[in-house]
């Protein structure tokens, strides 16, 4: 079979089983990040004889595969992390959707799993939420986190490229990251293990890249840190935190202007939806006479050097979770160097700033092209 034999993802062959059995919703203060799922799920098959198969919207439930599936053994996983909102007027909103299903294709792609139409995808998604709008909350900081996945699940044992495929999607209802306000995270640098490196797939959201990383969070935590730093070579180059993108605001000396920093795409950074975003907001809404905007390599020492010489101004991750977290603290080298916050405040001013510009955007407040209407 040749590419243009096989069907490709179509959402108007959608079908759609709908349950019988509608769950009770939690009230909304007791919604837990990823605990609880919405009534329905999507899935589709996709066999390399023939294609995508038929969408299906069915009742959320266990899937059924062989032991042998080679995403059990090979690791052939992929998902994405994003959010549908309700707006004021209860419509349902995605935020630049067409990132993440760039993303999906490239993970998929580069793991030998099928790659769809995007924008296909997202009309099923959106079929999907209208369905289980019901569990999407409403108000500031509530949302419906969006979980699509895609596994290979050709039986046996072999390692070669899976020939058959499961793509899914499954939506959880999710409470304000800071139900009581911002809290900084103080951050311990990891020194023993890297996330990822040139050649590698940290710019890939395969599940492979995430059970490595939580030992070093666990060590992070028992030495009373929120996350971990991840720094990579013999220069310490800072690349993420924890499984966020991460900003620093620096004060350059001569010039007098701050500087928003964060690690270039390399290879070894994965691609936030939320650093494209911030990268962009940023470059058009600050005063260039005051600011400059960079994706360049910067290390740990520097930071740490312009920690001691008051010219580190703030520092954040970034992420769909919680879009973004302020950082009090770094513990680097036996060393505990503060990171300056709003006085009085858990968050630094640049953070708030563009928390505050992406949330205007997400919830539909303000125009943009960036938040789509289901
Ligand atoms: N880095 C890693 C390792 C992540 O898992 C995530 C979450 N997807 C991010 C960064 C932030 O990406 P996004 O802004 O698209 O959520």
């Amino acid at each position: 079979h040749t590419a243009s034999d096989l069907a490709p993802l179509n959402a108007s062959k959608l079908q759609v089983t709908r349950t019988t059995k509608p769950k009770s919703k939690l009230p909304k203060e007791k919604l837990v990040f990823g605990q609880s799922f919405t009534d329905h799920m999507l899935t589709v098959e996709f066999d390399q004889g023939s294609g995508w198969g038929t969408p299906e919207i069915k009742p959320y439930g266990p899937l059924s595969l062989d032991p042998s599936a080679c995403v059990f053994h090979y690791a052939f996983e992929l998902f994405e992390g994003m959010k549908a909102y309700k707006d004021s007027q209860g419509k349902i909103r995605l935020f630049r959707p067409d990132m993440n299903m760039a993303r999906f294709n490239k993970s998929a792609a580069r793991i030998c799993l099928p790659t769809v139409d995007g924008e296909e995808l997202i009309k099923l998604i959106s079929e999907l939420l209208k369905l289980d709008q019901s569990f999407v909350p409403e108000g500031e900081g509530y949302s419906l986190y969006i979980r699509p996945t895609l596994i290979g699940t050709s039986s046996g044992l072999g390692v070669g490229a899976p020939d058959k495929a499961l793509l899914y999607v499954i939506c959880s209802p999710v409470g304000p990251y800071y139900p009581t306000g911002y809290k900084a995270i103080s951050l311990e640098a990891t020194d023993y293990a890297t996330r990822a490196w040139p050649g590698g797939v940290g710019d890939k959201k395969l599940g492979a890249n995430y059970a490595p990383c939580i030992k070093p969070q666990l060590s992070a935590a028992k030495n009373g840190h929120q996350q971990n730093l991840w720094l990579f070579g013999e220069e310490k180059y800072i690349t993420e935190v924890g499984t966020m993108n991460v900003f620093f605001v620096f004060k350059n000396a001569d010039t007098g202007k701050k500087e928003l920093v964060t690690a270039p795409l390399d290879g070894t950074i994965l691609e936030g939806v939320t650093r494209d975003s911030i990268l962009k907001l940023a470059r058009a809404r600050l005063d260039p006479n005051e600011w400059e905007v960079n994706e360049r390599y910067y290390t740990a020492h520097e930071v740490a050097e312009k920690a001691e010489n008051s010219l580190l101004v703030e520092a954040f991750g970034s992420g769909t979770a919680a879009v973004v977290a302020p950082i009090k603290n770094i513990a680097f080298n036996g060393k505990d160097y503060d990171v300056p916050l709003v006085p009085g405040e858990q968050y630094g001013e640049m953070a708030k700033t563009v928390a505050d510009w992406i949330a205007e955007i997400q919830y539909g407040k303000v125009d943009s092209e960036w938040s789509r209407v289901i």
